[in-house]
Formats: C-alpha cells, sequence, structure tokens
C-alpha cells in the first residue's frame, strides 16, 4: 500500500492511497479537491472511494467536487452521515471496507467529535485517526467528553506498537512545544526534537509517527489517570500556539 501524503488549507494533510501508478485510488479526508485532483492526474490514478475521519470543513471540503469530477463512493461514521456532503455510507466501530484489496478496520473513537472514526490497515500496519491523536498531542474535545476522547486515545495505544500513525494536521512542532514546557527531559524527547528538526527543515512532513513513539513521548498517552489527562488537555486548550 503506497500512502501520499497531500498537504492542503493550513496545516491538513489529506492521504491518497494506491496501489500502482495508473490504478485505482482512495483518498483520506479531503479538505480540498484541487491538490487531490492534481496528485491523481499526475500518477494516472482513478479515485474510486472518499473517507471521511469526521465532519470538519477541513476533513470534506474536497468531497463534492471529488465526487462530481470522478464519481467515488464516500464513506463516514453512521453517525456523520447527515452532515457530511455527499455520504453514501455509514460505518460503525469492527466494520470491515475493502481498500484496494485489503480489509481495513473501522474504529470507534469519540471525543474530539461523537462521528468521529478511524481507519486500521492491519496488515499494512498503519492507521488514520484524524484529529483524535497527534503526533505528541491530541484533538481538542469539541463533542463528547474528555472521558470518552481518553478511552479513544487508549483504544489508539492498544495498537501494535510498529503501526504507522497517520494524523490529519502538522502540529508536531506545536506540541513539542507543550510537552517541553512540562520539564520532559528525557533522552528520547530530544533525539526526537533532532530528527524533527532535520525533517521540517527539509519542508518534509513530522508524519507519519508510529504507536511506539507516541506510548513514549506523548503526554496523553502517558498521563497516569482520566484526572491527570483532563488536567493536560485544559492546560493544552490555553497554551496557545
Ligand atoms: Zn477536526
Ligand atoms: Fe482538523
Amino acid at each position: 500500500m503506497k500512502v501520499e501524503l497531500i498537504p492542503a488549507l493550513k496545516d491538513n494533510y489529506v492521504y491518497l492511497l494506491y496501489e500502482k501508478i495508473g490504478g485505482p485510488a482512495t483518498v483520506i479526508d479531503p479538505s480540498e479537491a484541487n491538490p487531490v485532483l492534481e496528485k491523481l492526474d499526475e500518477l494516472s490514478l482513478s479515485l474510486n472511494k472518499i473517507l471521511n475521519t469526521h465532519h470538519h470543513f477541513d476533513h470534506i471540503g474536497g468531497n463534492e467536487e471529488l465526487v462530481k469530477k470522478t464519481g467515488a463512493h464516500v464513506y463516514c461514521s453512521t453517525y456523520d452521515l447527515n452532515r457530511i456532503p455527499e455520504a453514501q455510507s455509514g460505518l460503525k466501530d469492527g466494520d470491515h471496507i475493502d481498500l484496494l484489496g485489503e480489509s481495513a478496520n473501522i474504529l470507534e473513537i469519540p471525543g474530539h467529535t461523537m462521528g468521529h472514526i478511524a481507519f486500521w490497515l492491519a496488515k499494512s500496519k498503519l492507521i488514520f485517526c484524524g484529529d483524535t491523536l497527534f503526533s505528541l498531542g491530541c484533538g481538542r474535545v469539541f463533542e463528547g467528553s474528555l472521558e470518552l476522547l481518553w478511552k479513544s486515545l487508549h483504544h489508539l495505544a492498544a495498537l501494535p506498537e510498529d503501526t504507522m500513525v497517520y494524523c490529519g494536521h502538522e502540529y508536531t512542532e506545536a506540541n513539542l512545544k507543550f510537552v517541553k514546557s512540562l520539564g520532559d527531559e528525557s533522552v528520547e524527547l530530544s533525539t526526537f526534537e533532532v530528527d524533527l528538526a532535520a525533517k521540517r527543515n527539509l519542508g518534509r512532513p513530522s508524519l507519519p509517527s508510529s504507536i511506539k513513539t507516541e506510548k513514549t513521548l506523548n503526554p496523553f498517552l502517558r498521563a497516569k489517570n482520566l484526572a491527570d489527562f483532563s488536567r493536560l488537555r485544559i492546560q493544552k486548550d490555553s497554551f496557545g500556539a
């Protein structure tokens, strides 16, 4: 499975999945249509599936135009069927859909929004988790509750550690500032910081991360309990940047 990262809007990533040049493709969270259409053209791919992790505009903004131009089928959580443009098929926890010959597992991970889902490709060891888990961070609670988000993060943390994590935004540098403000001076974090700077200085994405990295460094996954996690999330809300 090949994954193309397409930067969109200010700091979103759209993910384009395909097996071979000239073949079919699936797109995840197309915030805009144009950069996706350009990439499809460049790689001679035909788009047949659009997957949305949740209903926020910066994850669905390209749905309408992409459907109009390619006829792709749109999948999202059953919860979001009525609030995502062009949505056709609703998905629930434990459902599977075929992605280019591989079975993708659907995980319900509410908290950021109530209808938030993730797409897990167990064989390829990839997870697309939208705005629930970020590298060194997590999403804000817009719907649902801190408790739901906490449970969802642990649902993700239970995946195999070598699973590569594809998040909805390039927030890693800002999240690192927050982690350092908490006083983490570990060797692991310093190594991460050096690697991150090297990637970003070359204009490369910080993503994907991995479940192992996030379990080691992400303070939201390392929080001891719900109270700890909640305190941290509220602290981050007012941290700025
Ligand atoms: Zn969002
Ligand atoms: Fe977002």
